[in-house]
């Protein structure tokens, strides 16, 4: 097995007038290529801060994240969205697709930075597996929840990323959508190999990962393997 995510000493803090607030401290982990990973804990514990540091979509103020063996500060802006691009996909909490783009424009946006010729093919294949093969040219406004949710995961899939992370992805769905979603995640790990990380509150979805690691106040409480 292979490290792909080695977080070592983070620390993030955010300054409000004389204020400082410390986001997190001294957080360090690693996760191997291919493992499921959640990370849990009460609001405002830090989850999605630590979440984005590790995705390379903000800077820590301490410590490093190497990413398959990157260490990102040593990487420029561009390097680093290249790197991104290439590696990474991410699932945000409130979806955030681009409401001026129809679920298939939404879902090759990656692919067309990456210059791919066939971006449409696989969209639309992409799409399918997802369920949506009827809502290729449905905007973001005239899905549901749920279905906005499998074009966020088929346009964080659509580059076949090492790495996936989710910020809380049934968080806004019902009981059965979910489900579906947390499927067709666990399928992406056992079809492709990605390595998923999960920040989630619902301690279910939690336990059908390898591994939790829990925050509290922006430290880490316990890093657990999953029993079976
Ligand atoms: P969680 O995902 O566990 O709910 P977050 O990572 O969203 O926690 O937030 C952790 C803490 O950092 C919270 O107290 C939040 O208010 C604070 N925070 C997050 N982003 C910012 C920001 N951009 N500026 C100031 N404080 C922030």
């Amino acid at each position: 097995m292979s490290k792909i995510l080695n977080v070592g000493q983070l620390g993030k803090t955010y300054t409000s007038g004389s204020k400082k607030l410390t986001v997190l401290d001294a957080i360090s982990f690693e996760i191997e290529a291919g493992e499921t990973f959640a990370i849990v804990g009460p609001s405002g514990s830090g989850k999605t801060t630590l979440l984005g540091l590790c995705a390379g979509l903000d800077e820590p103020n301490e410590g490093f994240v190497e990413l398959s063996g990157k260490d990102l500060s040593d990487l420029n802006e561009d390097e680093r969205a290249l790197l991104r691009n290439k590696e990474v996909g991410f699932i945000f909490q409130n979806f955030q697709l681009l409401p001026t783009l129809t679920a298939l424009e939404n879902v090759i946006v990656p692919l067309e930075l990456q210059g791919q010729k066939n971006a449409k093919k696989v969209g639309i294949e992409l799409l399918g597996k997802v369920g949506l093969k009827d809502r290729l040219h449905h905007y973001p406004s005239q899905l549901s929840g749920g279905e906005q949710q499998r074009v966020a995961l088929a346009r964080a899939f659509s580059t076949r990323p090492s790495i996936l992370f989710a910020d809380e992805p049934t968080g806004n769905l019902d009981e059965e959508t979910g489900q579906k979603v947390v499927e067709l995640l666990f399928d992406l790990n056992k079809e492709a190999g990605t390595t998923l990380v999960i920040v989630t509150h619902d301690l279910e979805l939690a336990q059908k990962t390898q591994r939790i690691l829990k925050l509290k106040g922006g430290r880490i409480v316990a890093n657990e393997t999953v029993s079976i």
